[in-house]
């Protein structure tokens, strides 16, 4: 899986892929993460990328000539959509990361301040999507949530222990939430572990979890 993400802020994006699972998963060869700097593709003289909205009203919004060089750069090396992350979109789900897993690339555009000239995302735009009904500062955020959720689903991701199809949202749970873990110690200052789930028994461990599956 390649990933291209299209940022003001390449530096806030590329620490996330340099620990834990995703290090990894680059290391593996799993996926592969470029970032691109929207300002670098600017060509006014001073490397503006934004400008007072028509209209009137507060903030700024990014201006079409940076985002487009750089989309239609982008384009000719990752084949995979243009996805704008919004808060307009799509709002994301599991079902919608399987299918996007699915994918050899994808391209994910952060916007920032008030957002981007609606121009761009009529023309270059594949889809928007959003990670939920709340605004955050920028796009990155919501490419790092879109890219580790992808990415922990491409086989051989995560390790031989770990079966991202019995989590959470899953198809094999009924898009339910999983039911409650324990560990060790059986008890901790008075809190006990449910009985059932030392008792060895299975078919009975196997019963109470999928009682135990939340909504
Ligand atoms: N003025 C916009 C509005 O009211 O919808 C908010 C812009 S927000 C401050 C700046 C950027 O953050 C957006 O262009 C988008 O890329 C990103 N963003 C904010 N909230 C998001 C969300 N819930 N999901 C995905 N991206 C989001």
């Amino acid at each position: 899986m390649r990933f291209d993400i299209l940022t003001l802020f390449p530096s806030l994006v590329l620490p996330y892929f340099e620990d834990s699972i995703l290090k990894r998963a680059v290391e593996k060869k799993k996926i592969r993460v470029f970032t691109h700097d929207i300002r670098a593709y600017s060509k006014d003289k001073h490397k503006k990328v934004d400008d007072t909205p028509y209209g009137g009203g507060a903030g700024m919004v990014m201006t079409c000539q940076p985002l487009f060089d750089t989309i239609r750069a982008v384009k000719r090396k990752n084949k995979g959509p243009v996805i704008f992350l919004s808060p307009a979109g799509k709002r994301l789900t599991q079902e919608k990361v399987e299918k996007l897993a699915k994918l050899k690339g994808m391209i994910l555009v952060c916007g920032r301040y008030e957002g981007i000239d609606q121009r761009v995302i009529d023309e270059l735009a594949d889809e928007e999507i959003s990670i939920g009904d709340y605004v955050l500062t920028g796009g990155e955020l919501g490419a790092l949530v879109l890219a580790d959720c992808v990415s922990r689903l491409i086989p051989g991701v995560l390790g031989a222990s770990e079966s991202p199809e019995e989590d959470s949202f899953s198809k094999s749970l009924e898009r339910k939430i999983e039911y409650p873990h324990f560990t060790k110690p059986a008890e901790y200052k008075g809190l006990k572990v449910p009985n059932i789930l030392l008792s060895g028994n299975h078919a009975e461990i196997a019963a109470w979890r999928k009682k135990n599956l939340r909504k």
